[in-house]
């Protein structure tokens, strides 16, 4: 795991004596990438292995566009990639104002479809979300929790908009007969594959 320069994620400890963490981002051209791999290489360093532990993965996981690029390379048939991630692992949720939820589906005890329920471990670990790759139990500074946040927010909009486009192209309808797509206006990640292509300078 290498060090990541554009952004570092440095320990802190809090009043109460607990350790804690907090970013720093050292570059303009710094990426949610370059965040990510921050936080792993923090984990990697400063924090025990979470094998064998699902203390997470009972929570509500919501999902974003740029995660569908990835669950995708573990789905066989991707003519429709955001449908058929979310037909195999997801679960989505409109409410009666047409406000949409899209998470990783829960199994019948209340975990993530994607746990090994006997190893407790991830099954997807290497394709696993951004509110995954971006979460351990320990306090996350507030602008830590404002980026994740934004981030999530957009990328789930992104996603709405993904499913959408695909419906035009001939998917199966299961979003755009029941919401209003100008509710959900391009965000910073329209277009995008990859959390390499996003500026973190951007979101803030
Ligand atoms: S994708 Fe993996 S890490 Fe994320 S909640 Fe599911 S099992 Fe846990
Ligand atoms: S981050 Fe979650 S899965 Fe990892 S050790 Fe902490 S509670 Fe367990």
């Amino acid at each position: 795991m290498d060090k990541c320069n554009n952004v570092t994620i440095v320990p802190i400890t809090l009043k109460n004596g607990q350790i804690g963490c907090q970013m720093n981002i050292n570059n303009d051209l710094a990426t949610v990438a370059d965040f990510l791999a921050a936080m792993d290489y923090f984990a990697v360093t400063y924090l025990a292995d979470c094998y064998g532990c699902d203390g997470c993965c009972h929570e509500r996981a919501p999902l974003t566009s740029i995660d569908i690029t990835n669950l995708a390379k573990i789905v066989a048939n991707c003519d429709y990639p955001a449908h058929q991630v979310i037909n195999k692992f997801g679960d989505i949720f409109i409410d009666a104002n047409g406000i949409v939820d899209i998470t990783l589906r829960r199994t019948s005890n209340g975990s993530c479809n994607l746990l090994c329920q006997t190893g407790k471990y991830c099954l997807a670990h290497d394709h696993r979300p951004f509110v995954c790759q971006s979460h351990f139990c320990i306090a996350r500074s507030d602008e830590i929790e404002q980026l994740r946040q934004t981030i999530v927010n957009h990328g789930e909009n992104e996603l709405v908009r993904l499913l959408s486009a695909e419906e035009a192209k001939g998917a199966p309808l299961i979003i755009s007969n029941i919401i209003d797509l100008g509710d959900y206006p391009p965000t910073p990640l329209a277009g995008t594959k990859s959390w390499k292509e996003i500026n973190i300078k951007n979101l803030l």
